[in-house]
């Protein structure tokens, strides 16, 4: 590798914040928080998981007045 053009590189930290899962990986950053990891994300887990993506649609849909339709 050429000197002194590449970033430090880190074993970070990853905390997730939905179910407070830790594990590590490569990166540039020391820290990083996800919102959803391999722990708890309904893809992994085979369960689903409303709350936070529906209410943030919702809240989305309010905001801006737009109404879900199926204009088909
Ligand atoms: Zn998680």
């Amino acid at each position: 590798m050429k000197e002194g053009i590449h970033p430090k590189y880190y074993t970070a930290k990853v905390v997730c914040s939905s179910c407070g899962a830790e594990f590590e990986t490569g990166s540039t950053k020391q820290d990083i928080r996800v919102d959803s990891c391999s722990n708890c994300h309904p893809f992994y887990t085979g369960k689903q998981r409303f709350a936070q993506a529906q209410g943030r649609v919702e809240r989305f849909n309010r905001k801006y007045g737009t109404q879900q339709k199926d204009a088909k």
